[in-house]
């Protein structure tokens, strides 16, 4: 068999290029190194419930030509994400809203919460020169010393293993601020969970299951594509071009070191109830416990569930070691200045595109890695 594209990964990014170049036509081999397709959106069953197995996946985008491209293939299913934050045992509503404003502060109205914030924000502003240079700075910024020292600090240095003002501002700029009781996660046009379209519930599954269902598309999965480099080398020589979706410092053979990347554990646990903490996804903000949040996986069907028990996943983050699931890119200066070495490097190395969160480098949610990878099949293809 001769392939035109060997696809190293078969998460989204890999799925979505593999499906395009079939699509026109070109023969493909996907390389998977772990026993599934899917990458970090794989869902297993369990009891009847899709355990998002590598947590929490929530599709949400503002792009039509993303939400048109998925919806080929699956339905979305409605639920908006609405997690809540556990501080020592009080609740407050995220992202940070009049809700969490007025569980913070006893405030009413947008104008009494925008004049604590501005207290806040001033008495910190003389220490904060100019642009926010960090996350501490920036949250502060945003939001004021309560809700910082409440529900991002300690969330956010169990999160990174790593003090607030050693990190880069963007990575709380992801999160919305409101003035308004609108306790919606995302500010995105469209969101939901996948579901089949015969109704299945593994809806990730159902969409990466689509997108690989091609006779041109071949997928081998647990081999690791640099280890066995050479099993593909007829392929290559015969003009083959590779997809790369694994992490690009692992490619060089991290030639000029590691990038940082963390880590994460996932504790799955069954519980004999049909409601554990009544939302899919609660936060718990303070330094203790370890994990970060609790995932009730059942929660994302909204109610479409007849399972007379439920599953949930306490996820621990952790360092990261060569040979570990790389996570989260840690995008910070240093980082990024490494991350461009490693990027000249691959673009010299010819007839290989590097795409995704690890092959890119960057926090890219899975809405970006869809039209990354449309993006890539328009250009190549
Ligand atoms: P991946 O899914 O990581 O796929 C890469 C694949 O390549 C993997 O399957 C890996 O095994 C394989 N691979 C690597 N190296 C090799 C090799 N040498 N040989 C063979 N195979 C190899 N995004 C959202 O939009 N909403 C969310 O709610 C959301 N939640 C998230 C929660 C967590 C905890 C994390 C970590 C991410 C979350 N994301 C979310 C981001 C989302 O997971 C990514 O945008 C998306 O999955 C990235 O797809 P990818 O194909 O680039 O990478
Ligand atoms: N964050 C926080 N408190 C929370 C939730 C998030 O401080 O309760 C911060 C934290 O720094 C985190 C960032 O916001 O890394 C982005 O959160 P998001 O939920 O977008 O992260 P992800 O789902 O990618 O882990």
């Amino acid at each position: 068999m001769r392939y035109d594209y060997i696809i190293v990964g078969s998460g989204l990014y890999g799925s979505v290029f593999a499906h395009e170049a079939a699509r026109l036509g070109h023969a493909c081999l996907v390389v998977e190194r772990r026993p599934h397709v899917g990458g970090n959106v794989y869902c297993e069953m369990r009891d009847g419930i899709p355990v998002h197995m590598y947590g929490a996946h929530i599709f949400h985008t503002s792009s039509r030509r993303v939400w048109e491209y998925v919806n080929q293939f699956v339905d979305f299913n409605g639920f908006v994400n609405s997690p809540v934050a556990n501080y020592r045992g009080k609740l407050y509503n995220l992202p940070f809203n009049m809700n969490t404003f007025h569980e913070m502060w006893g405030v009413v109205t947008p104008d009494e919460a925008e004049a604590v914030i501005a207290r806040q924000r001033e008495s910190a502003a003389a220490a904060i020169k100019g642009e926010p240079k960090n996350l501490e700075e920036q949250a502060i910024l945003l939001v004021g010393t309560d809700i910082y020292e409440t529900l991002i600090k300690g969330y956010t240095e169990k999160q990174w293993g790593r003090p607030c003002s050693k990190l880069p501002a963007f990575i709380i700029r992801r999160l919305p601020v409101r003035l308004t009781y609108d306790n919606n996660y995302f500010n995105d046009r469209y969101q939901g969970i996948p579901i089949g379209k015969g109704g299945e519930p593994d809806g990730y599954n159902s969409l990466i299951g689509s997108l690989l269902d091609d006779e041109k598309i071949t997928v081998e999965r647990g081999v690791d594509f640099l280890r066995e480099r050479g099993r593909f080398e007829k392929h290559l020589s015969g003009g083959a071009t590779i997809i790369y979706t694994g992490a690009i410092d692992e490619y060089f053979g991290y030639d000029y070191g590691e990038l940082s990347y963390r880590g994460l554990r996932f504790e799955m646990e069954k519980i004999d109830s049909e409601n554990y903490q009544g939302v899919a996804a609660m936060n718990f903000t303070d330094t203790e416990p370890a994990y970060t949040r609790i995932i009730e996986h059942r929660h994302f069907l909204r109610g479409a569930c007849e399972s007379k028990a439920t599953w949930i996943t306490r996820e621990y983050p952790a360092e990261w070691r060569r040979g570990d699931e790389a996570y989260y890119p840690v995008n910070d200066e240093e980082n990024k200045s490494l991350y461009e070495k490693y990027r000249e490097l691959a673009k010299k190395e010819k007839n290989v595109v590097f795409g995704g969160r690890l092959g890119e480098y960057r926090y890219y949610d899975m809405d970006k890695v869809t039209e990354q990878a449309l993006d890539t099949a328009k250009s190549i293809l």
